[in-house]
């Protein structure tokens, strides 16, 4: 062990189970990249201003777990909380929106941090897959988001997820929902900083997890009667399109989420055997953000899903990703001259898209096929002086225990046909 550790709150990915998270990341992208998603890619700072106006000079993420700092040139600047501020700031920057092809759809996958208070499945560095579609008001990208992050979920094999939806409104209708939901919050006995919040940002309140304050918000007006007739005709629709594509969802006026610029369409993915960190995705509609950063006025709806709950959710499903093994061929040399021959092999397997590894740092034969079984390969070849004196080296498949003499220069034809 070095003097040092992972900081607080973050934990390192290690092979074996590190191939799960890859598997994760992979899955979630896969429905993307086949509806018209391109990748894209943001520094992991930025302006420390575009997350405060972006995310909500309000909300927890902005004001308490913002890892903030400023460079010794005087820049302010913010380790990304969340992926969709940078996302829109990155398209706005390379006017993507001005080229006569909106929506634009981007997905984006790595890695986020929030100074928050760790436990399991609250981590302080966590990796998020996400999606934007940039320029549309249209319910059927709402409902393709989230079929896209559904099917996502269940090619991974998880069943015990449940999707939340609710919409928030939009400036016509969620202003007046707003203030009735402040006249009520005031009637009630709260302490003085949920009383603080109920004056900044009300709709925050309902997301309080205490009982004592659930209890009280029992009777609290709720966003869904108060939509305005496009609102609840523009949800109408979402519901109708997941309901077609045999999506289920529950509807729940109380969700708002933590972040201040979702309109419209929200939703959240939570997961039963997660404990309190239940969500593992969520999003929503967010059509005032481009013009909160500076933009032209871009409707736009997106999510971003957490790889590490994800993962956290497969364990608790006991859901086992079916995973190829790495390494296919393991090549033991016995002697010098045998290294150099078989390591001129390795290089030749791995150029015909075979994967090889060698047995490194001279050991003997014992030594060298503990490794070969570790690594999972399904074949191993070994070659002493005399093999290579008769051109030969020994291929043994590691699932029979068959062994025999291979030509070398057969080598790769013949692992070729076995593997398929
Ligand atoms: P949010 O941006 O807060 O809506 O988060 C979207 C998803 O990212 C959540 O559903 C989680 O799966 C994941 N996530 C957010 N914060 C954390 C965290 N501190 N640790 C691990 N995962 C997180």
């Amino acid at each position: 062990m070095s003097t040092f550790q992972a900081p607080k709150g973050t934990y390192d990915l290690l092979p074996p189970s590190s191939a799960t998270y890859l598997a994760v990341r992979e899955a979630i992208a896969a429905p993307l990249r086949n509806s018209g998603y391109g990748y894209v890619e943001t520094p992991g700072f930025e302006n420390v201003e575009l997350f405060a106006r972006g995310v909500g000079e309000s909300t927890d993420i902005v004001t308490k777990e913002m890892y903030a700092f400023e460079t010794k040139g005087g820049d302010k600047l913010a380790l990304r909380p969340e992926g969709t501020a940078s996302v829109l700031r990155a398209a706005l920057e390379a006017n993507l929106h001005k080229a006569g092809n909106l929506p634009v759809k981007l997905w984006y996958s790595g890695s986020y941090y929030r100074y928050e208070r760790p436990q399991k499945g609250r981590y302080r560095h966590f990796s998020q897959v996400g999606a934007e579609a940039i320029g549309a008001e249209d319910p059927a990208l709402d409902a393709e988001l989230i079929i896209l992050a559904d099917q996502a979920y269940r090619s991974l094999g998880l069943r015990n997820f449940r999707i939340l939806l609710n919409s928030l409104g939009d400036k016509e209708c969620r202003p007046v929902y707003r203030a009735a939901l402040q006249d009520f919050l005031r009637s009630l006995d709260l302490d003085e900083e949920t009383l603080r919040r109920a004056e900044i940002n009300p709709l925050r309140v309902l997301d309080d997890k205490r009982a004592d304050v659930q209890k009280q918000l029992a009777d609290a007006p709720l966003m869904p009667d108060y939509l305005c007739e496009a609102c609840k005709a523009y949800h109408k629709e979402v519901r109708e399109l997941l309901d077609a594509a045999g999506v289920v969802y529950e509807d729940d006026a109380k969700l708002v989420r933590g972040l201040d610029y979702y309109t419209r369409t929200t939703f959240e993915f939570v997961h039963d055997g997660l404990g309190s960190q239940s969500a593992v995705g969520g999003g929503g509609r967010y059509d005032g953000l481009s013009e909160m950063i500076g933009g032209p006025s871009l409707p736009s709806v997106g999510w971003a899903l957490g790889v590490d709950r994800t993962v956290l959710a497969l364990e608790a499903e006991g859901v086992d990703l079916q995973l190829p093994a790495t390494t296919s061929v393991f090549a033991v040399p016995l002697g010098e001259e045998a290294r150099r021959v078989l390591f001129g092999k390795v290089t030749e397997l791995r150029k015909a898209g075979i994967a090889t590894d060698f047995s490194f740092g001279g050991k003997g034969l014992k030594g060298a096929m503990k490794n070969a079984n570790r690594s999972g390969a399904r074949f191993t070849l070994v070659a002493g002086e005399r093999d290579l004196a008769e051109g030969v080296v020994q291929l043994k498949d590691m699932e029979s225990g068959e062994q025999g003499p291979v030509a070398l220069d057969a080598i790769v034809s013949t692992l070729q046909a076995k593997l398929g």
